[in-house]
């Protein structure tokens, strides 16, 4: 029976440990979190279909029931070396695990959006991330920063994406289709509400993801503006002005609105981070870097050492699910 460590037990991981369970590997999954899914089960619903988060947690937790898969919780790998053809993982703990194959499943974080100074995020309360949303969305009370019913709420993509001040030209690939989401659904719940979405372009890039936009537009009255905001402040009454270019008219805007959800993107997670440049296998934005975009995306360029879904690049679900089963198999073939 090979011995197969994998490390997150995001979608990328449960779903590899799924398909290696189910082909006689012995799994041991690892996951600093209390619990796995955390960044599944930090969203309310899910594009492209609106779907319950929880039902997909409870789905792809069910996968886990299997003789074969040892799930260990609260365990954070810090280290994997590789010694006469196996690896030595070992935890925060100091303690030593082994496997003959590991899988590299750490994912990504949101971008820090205090770090985007002049968004004012953490300085005025009406400036919140899409996660923040995302909670309240969750429990159907969308509030302004005096705890009120918003009159007015403007979206802001590409926040530490397509950006070289963050160090970050890459496309998150994944914020465009969730703000368009986000802002349906609070429309679901604010019907008399203005709702505003500045982007660069708009990138809907998946099924069904135009067709979203569309009736975004036109059943849901979400108003688009093609512009950046450069600047964020707090007006006496606590509302935010934003100042910003409408870069299709060439026209300086100024707006006040009581929220600004920025759409943080996605980097590379501190385990990500960590492990990439531990294993010297670190790529780009230091996402983990593979053999070749097309074959061997799966593998490293540490034999016996693969990766799988968000470690690598910015991913939906459904293609990080798809990269997961790819991975497998490459691990099964070896
Ligand atoms: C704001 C936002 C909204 C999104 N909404 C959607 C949506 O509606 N639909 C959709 O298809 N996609 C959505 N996505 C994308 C989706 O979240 C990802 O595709 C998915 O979570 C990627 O899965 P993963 O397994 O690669 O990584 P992750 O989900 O990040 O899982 C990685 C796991 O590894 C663990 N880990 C990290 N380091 C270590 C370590 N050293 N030791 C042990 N464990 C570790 C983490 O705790 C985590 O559980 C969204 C993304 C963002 C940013
Ligand atoms: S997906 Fe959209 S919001 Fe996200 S970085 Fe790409 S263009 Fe910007």
């Amino acid at each position: 029976m090979k011995k197969v460590a994998i490390i997150g037990a995001g979608p990328a991981g449960i779903e590899a440990a799924s398909v290696l369970a189910a082909n006689d590997c012995e799994v041991v999954l690892f996951e600093k979190s209390t619990a796995p899914l955390p960044n599944i089960l930090d969203k309310a619903f899910l594009f492209p279909d609106f779907s319950s988060s929880q039902e997909l947690a409870d789905k792809l937790s069910a996968k886990l029931l299997n003789d074969n898969i040892k799930v260990l919780c609260e365990k954070e790998i810090v280290n994997i070396v590789k010694n006469e053809g196996e690896f030595k993982l070992t935890d925060k703990e100091g303690k030593a695990y082994f496997a003959e194959k590991v899988l590299i499943t750490t994912g990504y974080t949101l971008f820090d959006a205090h770090r985007k100074e002049e968004l004012g995020y953490g300085i005025y309360k009406g400036v919140i991330t899409s996660l923040d949303l995302e909670r309240m969305i969750h429990h159907k009370q969308i509030t302004n920063s005096m705890g009120e019913e918003p009159g007015k709420i403007v979206f802001l993509q590409c926040v530490g994406s397509r950006d070289e001040k963050s160090g970050n030209n890459y496309c998150s690939k994944v914020c465009c289709v969730t703000a368009v989401k986000q802002a349906i659904e609070v429309r679901k719940l604010l019907p008399e509400a203005e709702i505003y979405l500045y982007y660069m372009d708009l990138r809907m890039w998946g099924k069904g993801f135009e067709e979203m936009y569309r009736e975004a537009q036109e059943k849901y009255d979400i108003r688009f503006i093609r512009g950046r905001i450069s600047e964020a402040s707090a007006t006496f009454d606590n509302k935010v002005q934003i100042k910003s270019e409408d870069t299709l008219i060439g026209q300086p805007l100024k707006m006040t609105t009581d929220l600004l959800v920025l759409m943080c993107g996605m980097e590379p997670s501190a385990g990500t981070r960590n492990l990439g440049a531990a294993c010297g296998i670190e790529g780009d934005y230091h996402f983990i870097a593979t053999q070749g975009p097309h074959l061997g995306d799966n593998l490293t360029a540490v034999d016996g050492l693969f990766v799988a879904g968000t470690a690598k690049q910015p991913l939906s679900i459904r293609d990080t699910l798809t990269d997961a089963t790819a991975a497998a198999f490459a691990i099964l073939k070896k």
